[in-house]
């Protein structure tokens, strides 16, 4: 297929396949109502709900979507992990939800997000920043506490003038807020997906700050771990970036994912399942669901 457009990405295509989503069962806008309805205006065929370290927001739809034939919801998962002391993101896809493996991990992950919240909102709090427990679960709500729920309380109460500053300035990598090393390892999180029947993928490998070297040195204790997939489309980015990352899968022998990151609309971000097609030469993941 010839590609005749600099993005592979871009608000005129759709592959209708999103395998990563956000929904406000974490930090996402949408109810996971809300979400799988527009997955289905939109016609998207195949759709996993990925939300950090939850699969509440997949639990609550999932009665939903039996009526629904022409759209598949596979189960997921986006878990925090820590590797040589970065934060690597990981999706599980297509895992049984009640295996102990999967239970277990998501309980630990529960509570280290409740007491990482309550550590950055102290750690703020010594530099003049004041947050209370009561709003931040006001902003939470039902769902799991993330920084973008304290990056938009900086903004509401002057703080910051934008949720990037709050980032850029507070709780991005190596800033006051950036409370690191607590997440369950790689291999452990890995270990646990694949336990529960399911398959683990290295998510938005391009956001990564670091060296060629050192993210093959990540895949490959991925690999050793049992991970076999990696987003070689995550939401919209440039064909070079995608043929790096397709080059990168082959070579490793892995399969290819692909997703969004929806978590709300935006002007410059795509929706749900508004993704260019995977390159040929790759071996969609979803060859691996039964
Ligand atoms: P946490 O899950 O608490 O570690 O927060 C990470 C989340 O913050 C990511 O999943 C993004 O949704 C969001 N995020 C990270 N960096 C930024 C940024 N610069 N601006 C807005 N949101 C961000
Ligand atoms: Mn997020
Ligand atoms: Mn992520
Ligand atoms: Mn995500």
């Amino acid at each position: 297929m010839i590609n005749t457009s600099n993005l592979t990405s871009s608000a005129s295509v759709f592959s209708g396949i999103d395998l990563h989503t956000h929904t406000n069962a974490s930090d996402g806008q949408l109810s996971p109502q809300a979400l799988l309805q527009q997955a289905l205006d939109n016609g998207t065929t195949m759709l996993a709900i990925t939300d950090h370290d939850t699969i509440d927001g997949y639990l609550a739809i999932y009665g939903n979507v039996v009526h629904h034939s022409s759209l598949r919801l596979i189960s997921g998962v986006e878990l925090s992990t820590q590797w040589q002391g970065m934060g690597i993101h990981v999706v599980g896809l297509n895992f049984s939800v009640r295996h102990p493996a999967m239970v277990t991990l998501l309980a630990q992950q529960r509570t280290v997000r409740q007491q990482r919240g309550l550590t950055i909102l102290n750690k703020l709090a010594k530099i003049g920043i004041f947050i209370s427990e009561a709003e931040l679960k006001h902003y939470v709500g039902q769902g799991q506490i993330g920084r973008p729920h304290i990056a938009q309380l900086m903004l509401d109460k002057g703080y910051v003038n934008s949720i990037d500053k709050a980032f850029k300035k507070y709780l991005g990598a190596g800033k006051v807020g950036d409370v690191r090393n607590r997440w369950s390892g790689l291999a452990e999180s890995v270990a646990a997906i694949r336990a529960a029947g399911g398959v683990a993928v290295i998510a938005h490998p391009n956001h990564y700050q670091m060296t060629r070297t050192k993210l093959l040195r990540l895949i490959d204790e991925f690999i050793a771990a049992g991970g076999q997939g990696i987003e070689v489309i995550s939401g919209r980015q440039h064909n070079d970036i995608t043929q790096k990352y397709s080059h990168i899968a082959n070579d490793k022998g892995l399969y290819a994912s692909v997703g969004s990151d929806f978590h709300r609309y935006l002007m410059y971000a795509p929706s749900i399942g508004e993704l260019a097609p995977l390159p040929d030469a790759v071996t969609p993941i979803w060859t691996l669901f039964q």
